[in-house]
């Protein structure tokens, strides 16, 4: 009467899914809980559907009573998997629906209606009115009154997994996320049709089954969760426990990390490294086999250990660990890590801020190679730099960025021949935030090339004279970040703008620091280019990078600007390497210029040994631009 020859290899695929399941090591996030109860869950219903199946089939041969049981195991199994499969969904999505007890009851209403009227069909079935899912009697199995239930309870769960994708649907990240819980639902929802269409064909476990193998695919394969051959979990790992676990956080962090990790993969080369970072992410779980340890790329590493664990002293044990070499049969490696403990007494804070307090941390241990602790106060930084974001942001959009000028005066004339371009940006209460804070958070999160040109664009019009003011100075310096002075269709981009002002190129000269020096053939390339195209380079903060002679003689800088550290070493006790050095810089071509100048003595120092451009806070800090005009200009 049933076709049900199907049934059986779908339990067998779903014994190979959960076999692989618990063969890999994991998370036990929630979602991966409800996952495994829905395939255990989806087992039991195969099973129990293919046994009533059988024995309505035959039911002469079985007690009235076996047939109830079977058939209201099956329907037990079918409720509850409906509730489940919507579990699972909500999980995903991180809905809270749940959260709210009233909402909560709504939620499992149908279920536990389902399961409560199955057990009246089984227990009180022998009266007409209680036949309510089902009932069995001399003639075998019969659907009940309310049999219809089963697709009230369906169509009741898939609906609200449809709504809770539409409400959520801006937690999943991906794409590719969000079209297979689309699909997963869409499976459901024809699975149910199908049903009602094709009762006789069994079809709605098999549907069911297609469901649970689309999840799997896209969120439970254990896999995308490990690392390094699955020796730690992984960066998306960390992030998705992080998630799940933050507000009630028992574990302990211990964040590990390779001491001057990119120096040292140049060093032993990607592969070798690879078989390193395998040995470290086994030997700390094998050091505290209780914890969680986490691969964050990079040479980071983050152990979640049990809070009975002194941190202090496993840090010891590691920091023991790697004074002797990592050793296999295909690689040697002498590294040494940094430490990164966190002392976090009430960590009120959001996931990202969390997360990216510790890869700072970790960060900053990889470049000292230290065991630090880290406290609270670090991660107010990150709430502040969240903050700072949003000013820049902010300052960006309406283009409130202001620039101060800072004058540089000519020794030989003793006059303000040209200014410096600072810009400043304000908070949301109207404060100043000095560049030495925002400039690095705008390098770090992509908004330093808006914000660069902004910069640039208001030099140019200040220089262009459009408010009807003549400027009496011959150039102007502005700043260019590393970031900006990489892009290609940088040369482009700035004569567009200063064209647009109708002005020299030389009007405007561009300060790039050492950080810009990074590769010798690019960064030649790029001056030229835009040596060709008529602008000018300074170099910035000399002295504080490895520029060396033969590197600068082939850069066509107009002028190098002696960084503060070097004028006061000087100022303060004097030697015979600066002033050499300088009369080396002239022979060459180069203007020089000083920075940091406070006062008459300095300057004349300063002036003495051959600066020819002096910068500093005895002539002036820097000032709003209306004030540079006043006192400089008219
Ligand atoms: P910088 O380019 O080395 O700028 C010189 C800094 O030294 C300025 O700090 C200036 O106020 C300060 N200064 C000048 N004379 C003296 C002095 O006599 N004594 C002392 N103690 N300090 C002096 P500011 O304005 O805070 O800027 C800090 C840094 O931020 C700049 O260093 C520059 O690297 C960066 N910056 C500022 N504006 C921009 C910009 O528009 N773009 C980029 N990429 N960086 C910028
Ligand atoms: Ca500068
Ligand atoms: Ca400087």
């Amino acid at each position: 009467m049933w076709n049900i020859s199907f049934e059986l290899p779908l339990v067998m695929i779903l014994g190979i899914i959960l076999a692989f399941f618990f063969s890999r090591p994991r998370l036990g996030l929630r979602r991966s809980r409800i996952f495994l109860n829905i395939v255990i869950i989806e087992t039991l219903t195969i099973l129990t559907d293919l046994v009533a199946c059988l024995v309505d089939n035959n039911y002469a041969a079985y007690t009235i009573t076996t047939v109830k049981i079977v058939n209201a195991l099956y329907f037990v199994a079918f409720f509850s998997r409906a509730y489940m499969m919507y579990l699972f969904a909500t999980a995903v999505m991180k809905d809270t629906l749940e959260k709210d007890a009233a909402i909560r009851v709504l939620i499992r209403l149908p279920m536990h209606a389902g399961v409560i009227l199955t057990l009246i069909s089984v227990f009180f079935g022998s009266w007409q009115f209680t036949h309510v899912i089902f009932y069995a009697d001399g003639y075998g199995y019969h659907s009940g009154q309310l049999y219809n239930m089963v697709y009230v309870c369906g169509f009741y769960y898939v609906l609200l997994s449809f709504i809770s994708l539409f409400l959520y649907r801006r937690k999943l990240g991906r794409r590719r996320e969000k079209y297979s819980m689309l699909f997963y639902n869409l499976i459901i929802l024809a699975a149910l049709i199908l049903r009602l269409a094709l009762p006789d064909f069994l079809v709605m476990d098999t549907f069911i089954f297609m469901a649970i193998l689309v999840v799997f695919l896209a969120f439970e394969n254990p896999e995308y969760y490990l690392d390094l051959k699955g020796a730690t979990f992984n960066d998306l790992a960390f992030n998705e426990h992080l998630a799940e676990h933050v507000s009630s956080l028992d574990e302990i962090p211990i964040g590990v990390s390779v001491y001057n990790y990119h120096e040292m993969r140049e060093v032993y080369g990607y592969m070798q490294m690879q078989v390193g970072l395998i040995i470290i992410g086994k030997y700390l779980k094998q050091l505290c086999p209780k914890s969680r340890v986490f691969y964050y790329r990079n040479g980071r590493f983050i152990l979640l250990t049990t809070s009975d664990i002194d941190v202090n002293e496993k840090a010891q044990e590691i920091i023991e660990r790697f004074k002797r070499p990592l050793r296999s049969p295909e690689a040697e490696l002498y590294l040494s890590v940094g430490i990164a403990l966190y002392d976090l007494a009430q960590p009120e804070y959001s996931v990202e801020t969390i997360a990216s307090t510790m890869l700072k941390a970790l960060d900053e241990v990889g470049r000292t190679g230290n065991v630090t602790t880290f406290f609270e106060e670090y991660l107010s930084r990150t709430e502040k730099e969240k903050y700072v974001k949003k000013c820049i942001e902010n300052a960006l959009e309406t283009r409130s960025l202001e620039l101060y000028l800072q004058p540089i005066v000519d020794t030989s004339t003793g006059k303000v021949v040209g200014a410096e371009a600072l810009s400043r940006i304000k908070d949301l209460d109207g404060k100043i935030i000095p560049p030495g804070i925002f400039i690095p958070i705008a390098e770090n999160s992509g908004r330093i090339n808006e914000l660069g040109e902004l910069v640039f664009e208001k030099a140019c019009e200040f220089m262009s004279e459009s408010d009807g003011k003549p400027k009496n100075i011959e150039w102007i310096n502005v700043n260019l970040s590393p970031a900006q002075f990489v892009r290609t269709d940088l040369a482009e981009r700035y004569a567009a703008i200063i064209d647009k002002y109708g002005i020299d190129r030389d009007k405007v000269h561009l300060e790039i620091t050492e950080g810009c020096m990074i590769d010798d053939a690019f960064l030649q390339k790029q001056m030229d280019t835009m040596t060709e195209s008529g602008f000018k380079f300074v170099l910035d903060d000399y002295g504080t990078g490895y520029s060396n002679l033969s590197r600068l003689k082939k850069c066509p800088f107009i002028n190098i600007k002696l960084d503060m550290s070097i004028v006061w070493d000087y100022c303060k006790e004097p030697e015979e390497i600066l002033p050499n050095m300088l009369q080396a810089f002239k022979y060459m071509g180069f203007k020089i210029t000083a920075e940091g100048v406070e006062n008459l003595e300095m300057a004349d120092t300063m002036k003495n040994i051959g600066c020819d451009f002096l910068q500093g806070y005895y002539y002036s800090k820097p000032i709003p631009q209306d004030e540079f005009v006043e006192k400089y200009m008219s």
